[in-house]
């Protein structure tokens, strides 16, 4: 175990803020992260697991307990069937390295998860899921560390509680450490379009197959232009991705919005576009809380907030409110952030 040269947590954070941690470990073996995490349980000692920080907002006076970071490697392919192939993934590999190393392949089931920033095991986390595919369809099982007992364990897919962008390591965050996944893909090497927006971008129609690898360039042409794929060049992409999750609500509250207000039906409830509540909301890509605001949403994508060099968390946090504050005034619907709030909240 190993500790980092910065505990600023802004300089492992894709929104770039974040004060300083007390304590901090790399765990590059499962046994080192194991220890790491079963040790601050003995001692008191908060923990904050960091993988890719991609999905964080921290408080700019930082954490107050021990950072352990995510830094185990594996990939390895336990079985091949006649048209599937099974793999077992350790929590901290890179996710679009994983997705890039599939599509070569000609491995099926993650392409539309193409993009997407962050390591393995943050995708069962949050069901990560994007245009009409979702981590839930090919997780076969997650290794964890329950917290409660100490003891590594491996949930079958049905044990890990998948819902919408949700599982219940999600539901019961400080219970688990995701230690790996194992997935079935497919190995046909055609995917199918599942997403209108994708099958536009193709140039197909949905349902249709398609070669995976055109998939994955579609997908990262989409994710691209809407600043959802990393360059720190670029500050449309300092973000944590969305900022707020798709609200699933009740028949009866979707019913008293206005006829043009996307709506889908989903198994919770009827599922409305955030991004679309924020911008008739009177919330145009850009918008900064004053002109010359660090903090402003995403040019390029209504549900990113972003920094524009220079902001803190709570410049952040002030925006956030003032959007989610704005969606409630003309809807009537709260908005509820998917980033983890770390020492802050809205
Ligand atoms: P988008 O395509 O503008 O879609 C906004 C919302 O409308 C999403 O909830 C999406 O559902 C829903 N939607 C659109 N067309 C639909 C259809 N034909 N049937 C059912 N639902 C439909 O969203 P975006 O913000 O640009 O994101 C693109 C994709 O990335 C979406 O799939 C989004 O969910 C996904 N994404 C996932 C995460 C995450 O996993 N944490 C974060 C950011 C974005 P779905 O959510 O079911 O697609």
């Amino acid at each position: 175990m190993d500790g980092p040269t910065s505990r600023i947590l802004a300089e492992h954070t894709t929104l770039r803020v974040g004060g300083a941690a007390d304590s901090w470990m790399i765990a590059s073996s499962e046994a080192d992260l194991c220890a790491a995490v079963r040790e601050c349980d003995a001692d008191g000692v908060p923990v904050l697991l960091l993988g890719g920080g991609s999905n964080l907002l921290v408080a700019d006076d930082g954490f107050r307990g021990r950072v352990v970071q995510v830094a185990t490697h594996g990939r390895e392919v336990v079985e091949e069937g006649d048209d599937s192939v099974t793999l077992r993934l350790a929590a901290g590999e890179v996710w679009d390295d994983i997705v890039l190393w599939a599509v070569g392949h000609g491995w099926t089931g993650v392409e539309a998860l193409s993009g997407i920033p962050g390591l393995v095991g943050a995708t069962p986390l949050q069901n990560v899921g994007a245009y009409g595919q979702d981590v839930a369809q090919t997780v076969v099982s997650v290794r964890a560390l329950d917290r409660t007992t100490g003891d590594v364990v491996e949930l079958s897919e049905t044990e890990c509680g998948f819902g919408y962008r949700t599982s219940r390591f999600k539901t019961d965050p400080d219970r688990w450490v995701i230690l790996g996944a194992t997935m079935r893909l497919g190995t046909s090497g055609t995917g199918r379009i599942g997403y209108p927006e994708l099958a536009r971008e193709l140039g197909a129609a949905v349902g249709a197959p398609a070669p995976v690898a055109a998939i994955r360039d579609a997908v990262l042409k989409l994710r691209g232009r809407k600043g959802m794929v990393l360059a720190a060049d670029d500050h449309d992409t300092w973000s944590a991705g969305s900022f707020f999750t798709n609200p699933i609500v009740a028949p009866e509250t979707a019913a008293e919005l206005t006829a043009d207000c996307p709506r889908y039906a989903a198994a919770e409830g009827v599922k409305l576009s955030a991004a679309w509540l924020i911008g008739h909301a009177g919330i145009e890509p850009g918008f900064g809380l004053r002109s010359d605001a660090p903090a402003r949403i995403s040019s390029r994508h209504t549900l990113a907030l972003t920094n524009r060099g220079g902001a803190t968390a709570e410049d952040l946090l002030e925006l956030a409110r003032a959007v989610r504050d704005r969606v409630r005034d003309t809807f009537g619907i709260t908005l509820e952030p998917e980033p983890r709030l770390v020492n802050c909240a809205l």
